[in-house]
């Protein structure tokens, strides 16, 4: 599971993309994704046609209610699971025709993916975490540059003192500043988050929201799942989905206070 999310050692040619996108063409861009689960019951479908593009340094959030389909979504651009039909395309890279070594390969050279439940290596250091997608791609670095590297990305997330402890041993919020690092081990453009702040208490939420605005400074670009309204009206814009269909989108720098969209949304 954690080589495929980070990449797979077997396959160091063909999947590792440039993710720079052509000209004129949005960073993320899905075109009429449809995902059936197949169950007992029959297939289940998730997702009925997400038409979504996402320019470059856009910091997107989802939202929407319990099983509309937001982490589906994530694990669409992900290339964590692959659409039943239509077209995923991240930076250049056709997503949906990757084989699942490819694509695994592609992801963790190209995408940082962070979980509500931080997904860390309970086993190995927080430093040790931040240097596993290193690892897995094939990191033309050597071990001590490595880690050097992870604790280059532990200061940037604000707890470099923490790097060689155990994930059991820091708080949730210092988890998830780990995931954020190891996030960025490969220096990828597109970040993509299922609710990240889900699993903390609002003060640290803030705070480690603060550190996705921090990237998108930088220039990164994120699509973010939460249920926190009053972090998605921080964002730039805003898409709500519900029962597998975008409803709403919002463009957060367009509306007053007050009268933001989403504000009057259950999510
Ligand atoms: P959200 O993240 O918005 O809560 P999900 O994307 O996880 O929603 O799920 C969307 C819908 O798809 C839900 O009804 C969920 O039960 C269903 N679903 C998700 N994963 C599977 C699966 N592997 N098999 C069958 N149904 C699934
Ligand atoms: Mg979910």
């Amino acid at each position: 599971m954690l080589q495929s999310l980070f990449g797979s050692k077997a396959n160091g040619s063909g999947a590792a993309m440039a993710l720079a996108p052509q000209i004129g063409r949005p960073l993320v861009d899905l075109i009429q994704v449809k995902k059936a689960y197949n169950t007992p019951a029959g297939d289940f479908h998730a997702l009925k046609g997400i038409d979504l593009q996402i320019g470059q340094g856009e910091f997107v959030a989802v939202l929407g209610k319990s099983g509309a389909g937001k982490s589906t979504l994530i694990n669409m651009v992900t290339g964590i699971d692959r659409p039943s039909s239509g077209q995923i395309q991240v930076g250049d890279q056709r997503v949906h025709e990757l084989s699942e070594e490819q694509v695994a390969a592609w992801r963790g050279q190209n995408v940082g993916v962070i979980f509500q439940f931080f997904q860390l290596l309970p086993m190995l250091t927080c430093a040790q975490n931040v240097m596993l997608p290193m690892d897995f791609a094939n990191y033309h670095r050597s071990p001590q540059e490595r880690r050097a590297r992870a604790l280059y990305l532990l200061e940037q997330v604000d707890i470099p003192e923490q790097a060689d402890k155990l994930p059991s041993a820091v708080s949730g919020g210092q988890r998830q500043r780990v995931a954020i690092a190891r996030a960025l081990a490969n220096d990828p453009a597109f970040l993509a988050a299922d609710e990240p702040t889900g699993n903390l208490d609002s003060k640290t939420a803030n705070a480690v929201f603060g550190v996705f605005e921090k990237l998108v400074d930088g220039g990164r670009t994120i699509l973010m799942v939460t249920h926190d309204r009053e972090l998605a009206s921080r964002v730039t814009r805003t898409v709500r989905i519900a029962d597998g269909r975008i409803v709403d989108h919002a463009q957060s720098g367009n509306v007053g206070p007050g009268t933001r969209p989403w504000e009057a949304l259950d999510v």
